[in-house]
């Protein structure tokens, strides 16, 4: 059975009161506590790669577009690698377009490196390249894999991402791929793309729960003036379409954790760059426990422009890295160490099962301790 039920989903993401999503907020930050802790777990994000071959209507680094590319070096992968381990990172997420540049026994070497020389562990963030190929990386040593699905509505999904060839493998069937091959596995969806109504969100809530993800990545949808989706008079969804909002992003942060319990939940760039104030703290505040400071090295990280805007696109790794354990503190939470990999509690650590607990609705006026758990 679902943790929470679909119409108690969309009433969420309808609320707009903020007394009462402050209450939905308390929640899900109250299940983050139980389930993952206090800890935040930071995740050096290196974008080893603009070059892309797909088309996808929302991204700025789509193949249609003619701008400069770079894919790094080994020397430099490698040493920003280092830079995570130097800076207190516990994990070092590669991630690019799709590029098939990348030629998997080049990066499987790397990857095997990384394992050697570090005690790192190791997210891809590639795209949908061959199982062949994943499972090449997953043998040189490879521990996680991003690949959001962007939108559980086949419709919707297939107006903003078209396919590549005749291939009918979809990101789902990826995922479930990756799964198989023992990657800890994530996904995602951004909120607010046009066309996206409340009933299509709370469905891709839904399929985080029932793909039983590790990690689940959620950020506002953000227009690039040079993609279809950012084109001015875009098609959306009329009076059900999803705002892409600060308010509308936690509630859906919120409702994923009391979904997902013991997913790892990052608080996005993408949040932080449409509240550069405290939409980072707001997303910690709201059941997320992970960020992602960028170690892209600087020539790079403009050329890596999914959307405009990016936060702390100037920040150097030092400073950034700084600047987040400062947050994390103000926050009264504590920097993680380790690879910060999925928590399973264990029989021993088990927090109490509240299963005869009244279920999570909207309606719920007090203050109750979480009624959502398994
Ligand atoms: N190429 C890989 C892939 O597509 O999975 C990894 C890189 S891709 C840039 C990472 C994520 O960026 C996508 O899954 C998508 O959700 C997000 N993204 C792309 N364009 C965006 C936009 N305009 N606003 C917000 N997020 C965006
Ligand atoms: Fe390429 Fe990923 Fe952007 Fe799609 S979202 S165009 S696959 S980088």
């Amino acid at each position: 059975m679902p943790r929470i039920a679909h119409e108690d989903i969309v009433g969420w993401l309808r609320e707009d009161h903020p007394a009462a999503l402050q209450q939905l907020f308390a929640r899900a930050d109250e299940a983050r506590r139980a389930h993952v802790g206090d800890d935040i777990h930071l995740r050096g994000l290196i974008e080893i790669s603009s070059f892309c071959v797909r088309q996808c209507h929302y991204c700025g680094l789509r193949a249609a577009r003619s701008m400069p590319r770079y894919r790094m070096s080994r020397d430099e992968i490698l040493a920003g690698a280092h830079k995570a381990v130097e800076l207190g990172f516990g994990t070092v997420v590669l991630q690019a377009g799709e590029d098939y540049g990348i030629r998997a026994a080049w990066l499987a070497e790397i990857i095997r490196t990384i394992k050697k020389e570090t005690p790192l562990a190791i997210t891809l963030s590639l795209g949908e390249r061959r199982r062949s190929e994943l499972c090449q990386w997953r043998e040189a040593g490879a521990d996680r894999y991003l690949l959001r699905f962007e939108t559980s509505d086949p419709a919707l999904y297939a107006a903003i991402h078209p396919q590549r060839g005749a291939s009918v493998r979809d990101r789902i069937a990826i995922l479930r791929e990756l799964r198989e091959l023992g990657y800890e596995i994530g996904s995602g969806v951004m909120v607010g793309i046009p066309g996206q109504t409340y009933e299509m969100l709370a469905r891709d809530i839904e399929l985080f729960e029932s793909l039983n993800l590790d990690m689940v990545g959620i950020g506002p949808f953000l227009p690039h003036p040079d993609t279809p989706l950012g084109a001015p008079g875009v098609r959306t969804a009329g009076p059900d379409q999803v705002p892409s909002s600060e308010w509308m992003v936690l509630k859906a942060v919120a409702l994923t954790r009391l979904a997902c319990p013991e997913a790892n939940l990052p608080s996005t760039t993408a949040l932080a760059t449409i509240n550069t104030l405290d939409g980072r703290e707001h997303g910690l505040q709201s059941g997320a426990n992970v960020f992602m400071p960028v170690l892209t090295p600087a020539p790079y990280r403009r050329m890596y422009e999914i959307y405009p805007g990016k936060a702390c696109l100037d920040e150097d790794a030092m400073r950034c890295n700084r600047c987040l354990r400062d947050r994390i503190e103000s926050l009264g939470r504590t920097v993680g160490t380790g690879p910060g990999g999925r928590f399973t509690r264990t029989a021993s650590q088990s927090v109490p099962t509240l299963r005869s607990q009244p279920r999570f609705t909207p309606q719920a006026k007090s203050p109750s301790p979480l009624v959502v758990l398994r």
